[in-house]
């Protein structure tokens, strides 16, 4: 909602029942995972997916524990609302995630929305752009009638005159919402901004202590995460983002990257979350072969080279206790493998640890000749591959190279 530029309200619509005192959950430090993969993620440009891909993604998110999946926009056209239906009875059962749909402000959106997640345990209907007090407080109050969680989202909240936004909340609250969203929409915000936003609501909001005020970054200036962080200690419980950080323009906050904020400096933030973070490395990899859309190999967290190290250097320190060089382990987010990259800049002693990860026992010698040739082939080609080992041992003309049994 942006004040004056009378855009529509819209929501969200779940199913599913939710323990009845959620509200008024008492402020353990744990933040709510909100994965809107499905629905902000399958906005974006050729992210689109088929139901067999949405319904593959949803059990992953399940897997990983997420609180809360937005699972699409079921008034946008049948087939979303297809999918949101069949997700809510496929994924959301009673020890399931909340499954929740968007609707606009109006009761149509929010009456295909609560028919498409009915199915699943929990409720969750969220409303977003309302402009006028009025459509919001009959919005919500329609919600409620129909027994769903009633979640608000105030778009563009970063951007709006605060004292409206906070009489708009106000109204959500008062007809019902148990969740307040306050979205920086647009990506526009910056840390130190959308934090003392979280907190101007929770001071400005009477009863707001009854509810869960839920942030919503983009990432257009690369600020997504810190903004949920800073939303995160500005007191909000729950952070909205998806898988790989995909999402309209340049996506949304990152999930894998907010919970492994969390997870790695918990002393410093004192939150948690309830995520399985050994499930990340795998939902990244199912979200990229779902939508096409490649994670970058410097991305963090998820990319390929988010644990490799190349330097001759960092490989050696990294080899005799990783935590010389990472602040936390690649088995933590799931990785596989010793994450060693090989090129002109790597070493003996990563070259063993490759060669013998590959199956092959070397004398320190045979080593020698092998470091020779590999130096050589990686002045030539940019990373030396398996393929390429594999190919070093055998023109190696000693024979005395040998598979270890
Ligand atoms: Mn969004």
């Amino acid at each position: 909602m942006t004040a004056g530029n009378g855009k529509a309200g819209s929501g969200r619509a779940g199913s599913g029942k939710r323990e009845a005192g959620r509200e008024f959950r008492p402020d353990d430090g744990r933040v709510q995972i909100f994965d809107t993969t499905l629905r902000d993620g399958e906005q974006a440009p050729g992210c689109t997916m088929m139901l067999e891909e949405k319904l593959a993604v949803a059990h992953q998110l399940a897997r990983l524990k997420v609180d809360v999946i937005e699972a699409g926009f079921p008034a946008a056209s049948e087939g979303d609302w297809a999918a949101v239906h069949q997700i809510a009875c496929d994924v959301g059962g009673a020890h399931g995630p909340e499954i929740c749909g968007l609707a606009r402000a109006n009761e149509r959106d929010i009456d295909r929305c609560w028919t498409a997640v009915e199915p699943a345990a929990k409720h969750k209907l969220g409303m977003t752009r309302s402009q006028v007090v009025a459509a919001v407080a009959s919005s919500v109050s329609h919600a409620r009638t129909l027994g769903a969680q009633v979640e608000f989202s105030a778009e563009d909240a970063a951007r709006s005159d605060p004292t409206f936004l906070h009489e708009v909340l106000t109204a959500a609250l008062q007809c019902g919402a148990t969740t307040l969203n306050v979205p920086d929409t647009v990506g526009y915000s910056t840390p130190d901004e959308y934090g003392a936003l979280v907190a101007g609501v929770r001071a400005n909001v009477p009863g707001i202590e009854r509810v869960t005020v839920s942030a919503h970054c983009h990432d257009d200036l690369g600020l997504a995460v810190a903004n949920s962080l800073a939303a995160a200690r500005a007191g909000a419980r729950q952070v909205e983002c998806t898988i790989n950080g995909i999402g309209e323009r340049a996506g949304n906050a990152a999930l894998e990257e907010f919970v492994m904020a969390l997870h790695t400096r918990g002393q410093f933030f004192g939150l948690h979350t309830s995520i399985e973070t050994r499930e990340l490395a795998r939902t990244s990899r199912l979200v990229s072969q779902c939508t096409g859309i490649n994670v970058p190999p410097n991305k963090a967290i998820v990319g390929a080279n988010a644990f490799a190290h190349e330097a001759g250097i960092h490989q050696d320190g990294v080899l005799k206790n990783r935590l010389t060089y990472e602040i936390m382990s690649a088995e933590t987010v799931g990785w596989d493998g010793v994450g060693l990259v090989l090129g002109k800049h790597s070493g003996r002693h990563a070259l063993r640890v490759k060669t013998e990860a590959l199956g092959y026992a070397l004398t320190d010698d045979e080593l020698s000749l092998v470091f020779v040739r590999f130096k050589e082939l990686a002045d030539r080609k940019k990373l030396v591959d398996e393929g390429d080992i594999h190919a070093l041992m055998i023109r190696e003309e000693t024979g005395s190279m040998r598979e270890m049994s």
